[in-house]
């Protein structure tokens, strides 16, 4: 994508990691949105109608479920789950859908253009749009659109378009850069809606701010609960959206464990090495040539070579943890919440889960855990099966 590199010094660094590694004319558009977005959650007529959406249409707040046969179980730390599964569309991703799309009704878009891999954040784009009365165009691989057929089926009933890119591998990393040639030509009407905690400066922390509602209600509840923060919050890392939306309202609590779990599969922060990847510096994994490696994660939602810039910077600075689970271990976890608990968890979820059960029953029945449940795994059952099967 990046033609000529121009380096924003000043602004949307985590340490050595994040920036805005983009062509001159992108960075202007860039810049247009962080002068947008400062404006806008400063605005309190903007937060209000933020939160109105989540309470009306998303269904927040959602509960925080004392997760008790699981956690006799497991014999250890007590679990609570926080459970993003229970919001529309059944994951955390709508959070930040719904906060960028009134950002962008604000700036006068009335086109929202996305990527998506394997279609979740496609769809949750498409959902809101349709409710918002947004044009929406959605960018995905020729060799994603073959994979995720239902999720195309998904956004095209929703109403959205979906451009099929045969350019390169027909993957995600060709949907991103179609969409950002999108961006460029149209951004006068056009608003880019990213769905993870990654990319150029202002995305990693505007993507942040709408994900922290998650930590902001958790606080809360396990205070009403429990009269104390939890010992350890757990959650999955993709790109880190659910992630550091769980962990945000904890950071200054230094004597909670924030751990971060990742696929042995696409184990970027456990793994990686500080590459600039899709116009942003992050820890990210590469191959003897220095291009990004292909990952094979089962949870496609975590089948991603690099991660946000926050957490590449929470890891080296040791705040927050990052451990590798297996896909075995994924799989056994997925069975357990579900048997246990009667929730069936997202397979990017499970990889959370199956660090708790890794985690839990070295700490004591006085101790707490609350892991990050980011969605319900009614997506997945099909693939479980298969691979259970195998
Ligand atoms: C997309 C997705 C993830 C991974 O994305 P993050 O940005 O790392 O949160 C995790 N869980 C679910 C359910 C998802 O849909």
């Amino acid at each position: 994508m990046a033609k000529e590199l121009t380096q924003n010094e000043a602004k949307g660094y985590f340490g050595e990691f994040g920036g805005s590694f983009v062509p001159p004319e992108l960075q202007t558009v860039l810049e247009r949105l962080d002068e947008a977005f400062q404006t806008y959650q400063k605005d309190p007529a903007f937060m209000e109608e933020y939160n109105y959406y989540l309470k009306e249409y998303v269904g927040r707040e959602n509960p925080l479920t004392f997760a008790e046969r699981w956690t006799k179980a497991l014999g250890g730390a007590k679990i609570y789950l926080k459970r993003e599964d229970l919001n529309h569309t059944g994951a955390h991703k709508i959070n930040n859908v719904i906060g960028q799309i009134l950002l962008a009704k604000k700036m006068g878009a009335h086109r929202i253009i996305a990527e998506t891999g394997a279609g979740q954040h496609g769809v949750a784009t498409a959902t809101a749009c349709a409710m918002m009365d947004m044009e929406c165009v959605i960018y995905m691989g020729t060799e994603d659109i073959r994979r995720q057929e239902l999720n195309v089926f998904r956004m095209e009933l929703l109403g959205a378009k979906v451009v099929s890119v045969d350019k390169g591998n027909g993957r995600l990393k060709d949907a991103v850069d179609e969409a950002l040639n999108d961006l460029v030509e149209n951004y006068e009407t056009t608003f880019y809606l990213l769905g993870s905690a990654v990319g150029p400066h202002p995305y990693p922390k505007m993507v942040h701010y709408f994900q922290s509602v998650i930590s902001e209600e958790s606080k809360r509840q396990i205070l009403e609960k429990e009269g104390k923060l939890p010992d350890a919050v757990v959650a999955c890392v993709g790109g880190g959206s659910n992630a550091i939306g769980a962990f945000s309202a904890y950071l200054k609590d230094e004597d909670v464990r924030l751990i971060g779990a990742e696929p042995a599969e696409a184990a970027t922060l456990t793994e990686g090495v500080p590459a600039v990847l899709h116009g942003f510096k992050c820890l990210c994994l590469q191959d003897e040539d220095g291009n990004p490696a292909p990952t094979n994660s089962i949870a496609a939602g975590l089948d991603y070579p690099g991660v946000g810039p926050e957490h590449s910077a929470l890891k080296l600075s040791g705040r927050a943890e990052y451990e590798t689970v297996t896909k075995a271990e994924v799989l056994d976890a997925f069975q357990e919440l579900s048997r246990t608990e009667g929730i069936i968890p997202a397979l990017e979820s499970a990889h959370a889960l199956a660090l708790v059960k890794k985690l839990a029953p070295t700490m004591t029945e006085d101790q707490i855990i609350l892991v990050n449940l980011s969605g319900r795994g009614d997506k997945d059952v099909a693939e479980v099966k298969r691979l259970l099967e195998e």
